[in-house]
């Protein structure tokens, strides 16, 4: 065994002490194998939530009722699951009823792919009871058991097989293909939250082209929100697309596709938080900006920071021969000289009282934004005495 599953067979270890066995499942096992970076650690085990609950201090309650806590251990989260077998996913979203079992074999049985099917004890012995090892070794995604029930029971499964297929740069097993067109019109019945969650991850793969190509062959985007009513914004995405890192920049690229669909119309069809929209408005802005007028520092200015990898990323896609880059944008930002309409040398007060004359009225913001563009391009020295004066020769406009 090797960091990170040596911090965590102490819990592997606790769990046994205990009379219970305890195994590393799913993703964290898969990726070791292949020799990729770790995240999270998942770990099954034959005792209750109420017995972990008892063994460790720190101990989380996040789906008792679905047999998970989670352990905090030297600060770090384990996800801890009794061993069960899952009832109907009758409301296609969660199980109706799950039932603990003692031993691992059944709990195996239930997960989706062979390659996710895979357990491994503290001393780093692998179990492997649906030929997983195989399937990684030759790169291939296929369900346990059959594919026309799995993907019944839930068709989320059909949409994580095209991201695992992007993450990992799998071949989905022919067979497999077969079953997920048969089934891909039961995902109309699935909770848009999955729905979103594993697309956005599947944008995110580092084979994003592979996972694509599958999106396309197995006409999954038909049952997609948005996607189902606009089929040709799939087949119009870029040849070659890169990795997208949230679904804000993913709805950017759609709208930049179909700029008729506006971010509001993405964010309630796919049930997005409020973070993500104003992602995708800024984003969309940006975008629309540097088509115009390349990259300067108005954009850098008008664009919050924490978008900026995500413009770069989505202009290297759109703009593959003249992209915006990272450093440049970054340099802009760099020799902004305001970063906010409240760092400009006078204040609306100071405007004011140039025009004793004037009402209150929309003028006042109109000037102030002048400002904030000739100050922002360089045009215009942020002092006092300079902005007065260009005040004086450029009055307000008042019909
Ligand atoms: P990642 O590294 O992206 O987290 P993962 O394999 O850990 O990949 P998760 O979505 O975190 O994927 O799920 C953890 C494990 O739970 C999977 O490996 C799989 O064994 C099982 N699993 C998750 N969702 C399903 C599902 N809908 N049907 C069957 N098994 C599932
Ligand atoms: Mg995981």
């Amino acid at each position: 065994l090797t960091e990170p599953f040596l911090a965590a067979k102490e819990i592997l270890d606790k769990i046994e002490q205990n009379n219970h066995q305890a195994f590393f499942v799913g993703g964290s096992v898969r990726d070791f194998l292949l020799n990729r970076s770790i995240g999270d650690i998942d770990i099954a085990t034959s005792a209750t939530p109420g017995l972990i609950k008892q063994i460790f201090d720190k101990v989380i309650p996040v789906g008792i009722e679905h047999g998970t806590v989670i352990v905090r251990h030297n600060k770090e989260s384990y996800e801890v699951t009794t061993f069960r077998i899952d009832g109907d996913y009758s409301d296609k979203r969660h199980p109706d009823s799950v039932k603990f079992i003692d031993k691992i074999e059944k709990d195996l049985e239930r997960r989706d792919f062979t390659i996710n099917a895979l357990a491994m004890d503290k001393n780093g012995t692998v179990i492997d009871l649906f030929d997983g090892k195989k399937d990684l070794q030759h790169s291939v995604i296929r369900t346990v058991g059959n594919g026309f029930e799995r993907f019944t029971e839930d068709p989320l499964r059909i949409i994580r097989a095209l991201r695992f297929s992007s993450q990992l740069g799998f071949t989905i097993d022919p067979e497999t293909v077969v079953q997920m067109k048969e089934i891909k019109q039961e995902i109309d019945n699935l909770a848009i939250e999955r729905i979103t969650n594993e697309i956005t991850k599947l944008f995110k793969g580092s084979f994003i082209n592979i996972g694509i190509a599958y999106l396309k062959r197995t006409e999954v985007f038909k049952h997609l929100p948005v996607l189902r009513d606009h089929q040709h914004i799939i087949e119009h995405l870029p040849k070659s697309l890169k990795s997208l890192y949230s679904f804000g920049e993913v709805i950017a690229l759609f709208n930049h596709i179909e700029p008729s669909i506006d971010a509001a119309f993405w964010v309630k069809d796919w049930k997005c938080s409020n973070r993500t929209k104003q992602e995708a408005i800024q984003l969309i802005e940006a975008l629309r900006y540097f088509s115009a007028n390349g990259l300067d520092s108005l954009l850098v200015y008008r664009l919050d920071p924490e978008y900026y990898h995500g413009f770069f990323r989505l202009s290297e896609i759109l703009y593959p021969n003249n992209s915006a880059h990272i450093d440049g944008i970054e340099h802009l930002y760099k020799k902004l000289p305001i970063l906010a309409k409240s760092d400009l040398a006078v204040r609306g007060n100071d405007i004011i009282d140039l025009f004793p004359n004037l009402n209150k009225g929309p003028w006042l913001q109109e000037i102030i934004s002048k400002l904030e563009h000739e100050v922002v391009l360089g045009n215009l020295k942020n002092t006092k005495k300079d902005l007065k004066e260009w005040i004086k020769w450029n009055p307000p406009e008042i019909n």
